[in-house]
């Protein structure tokens, strides 16, 4: 919701008046000298909508104001351009709404257009959500990536490497969306201070790094050819692509980072197909260029790649791994369930190349259990079990 700055308003007093955390205003406005408010300039409040409503008989902006537990000024701060006392009935004017509801609705067919459109209502109703594109898949979609928090200690997420394994990326978003809910409305969760984690980290996240196979997988080829064809022959004249992982390439993105590149390789198919294979060198995809030059540019202190299934975390690579990954693991096994497992004969994936290149935590893990793609009715289960794991990457 935008306001417009009157004569003695500062952000502080917004933050009283809507009872939000003054921080989450500053970062929604980050173009602005906080200081130097003048009047007349537009400002953005995290968690509110201005909504329509028509005054009906008795009504008062008082009574209207009382009704829905705000203080008088916040609604004549978004209806500068009435006489308060002269109110007539059938008169439109507008109420700030405090946003408790979920934008994100997690439990469908969750493609990229699907995606698209949450991340631009979430970045319209929180902008102090960063939003920037990382790459371009091979079909030339942007591949999103959200920063949420002010802290110094960088930490990353990320959904859908594999594009059978989409259900990941609702099940992130979901919990990106319930963060902010609890960040604006300074609800607990799970008895955590969410505040806390905004002041202390800075949360990245990728929800889909594949989305060519996303969209492969949950809508079928694309219309354009050559890709049309290419994708049904690399998918051996088949078209249910439900066993699908790879980009469009056919090349495996979790396959693809120079970490033993060559061992990965000798024991997966040598050509392109559904899965498993690591490309021609590594790092030939887009997608997963995007992601290096990413965790290069960022410095990552800790890192989570979020795929199904299993029930199963792993953390380990080739011993490289510092002390602290097992204490990580031990807590996102106690607080979900899941399974720690140090290390499985597979190399090339991001957590290893993590692993290996900067010798901090990196974590592969795996959620839900079936057969892929894992069935909504997972998602709410899903969801209960890996909350926990998203709190304490950042609170760990
Ligand atoms: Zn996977």
């Amino acid at each position: 919701m935008d306001v417009i700055v009157r004569r003695g308003d500062s952000l502080w007093y917004y933050s009283q008046l809507f009872h939000l955390n003054l921080q989450l205003i500053l970062d929604s406005n980050r173009e602005l000298q906080p200081n130097q408010l003048s009047i007349g300039q537009r400002i953005r409040i995290p968690g509110f909508v201005a909504q329509d409503y028509q005054v009906q008989p008795g009504d008062s902006l008082w009574s209207i104001a009382r009704n829905r537990n705000l203080p008088l000024d916040a609604v004549l701060l978004v209806n500068q351009n009435i006489n308060p006392n002269q109110l007539q009935v059938g008169q439109m004017i507008k109420v700030p709404i405090r946003i408790t509801w979920r934008l994100v609705q997690g439990r469908q067919f969750y493609d990229y257009t699907k995606m698209m459109r949450d991340i631009r209502r979430l970045q319209s109703v929180y902008p102090f959500m960063q939003v920037s594109t990382i790459g371009e898949s091979v079909l030339g979609n942007n591949i999103p990536e959200l920063l949420v928090g002010n802290g110094t200690k960088r930490i990353h997420y990320n959904a859908s490497f594999h594009a059978n394994e989409w259900i990941t990326t609702p099940v992130l978003m979901t919990f990106i969306n319930d963060y902010l809910l609890s960040l604006t409305n300074q609800n607990l969760i799970r008895g955590i201070v969410t505040s806390r984690l905004y002041e202390q980290t800075s949360l990245s996240i990728v929800p889909m790094v594949n989305p060519d196979g996303v969209s492969l997988v949950i809508n079928g080829p694309p219309e354009v050819e050559p890709w049309r064809s290419r994708v049904v022959e690399l998918n051996r004249g088949r078209t249910d692509f439900s066993d699908w992982k790879a980009n469009i390439r056919g090349v495996d993105l979790n396959d693809q980072f120079p970490a033993k590149w060559e061992e990965e390789r000798a024991r997966n198919p040598d050509e392109p197909g559904p899965r498993d294979y690591g490309g021609e060198r590594p790092l030939s995809e887009p997608e997963a260029v995007a992601m290096a030059e990413l965790t290069r540019r960022r410095d990552f202190a800790r890192v989570l790649a979020f795929h199904t299934q299993g029930r199963v975390i792993y953390w380990g690579y080739e011993n490289l791994e510092p002390p602290e990954s097992e204490i990580i693991v031990n807590e996102f096994a106690r607080v979900s369930g899941y399974e720690p497992v140090k290390t499985i004969e597979s190399w090339a994936g991001y957590k290893d190349w993590f692993i290996q290149d900067w010798r901090r935590p990196g974590f592969t893990v795996e959620l839900g259990r079936g057969v892929n793609p894992l069935p909504l009715t997972q998602f709410d289960e899903i969801y209960q079990d890996v909350l926990g794991i998203f709190l304490a990457g950042l609170y760990m």
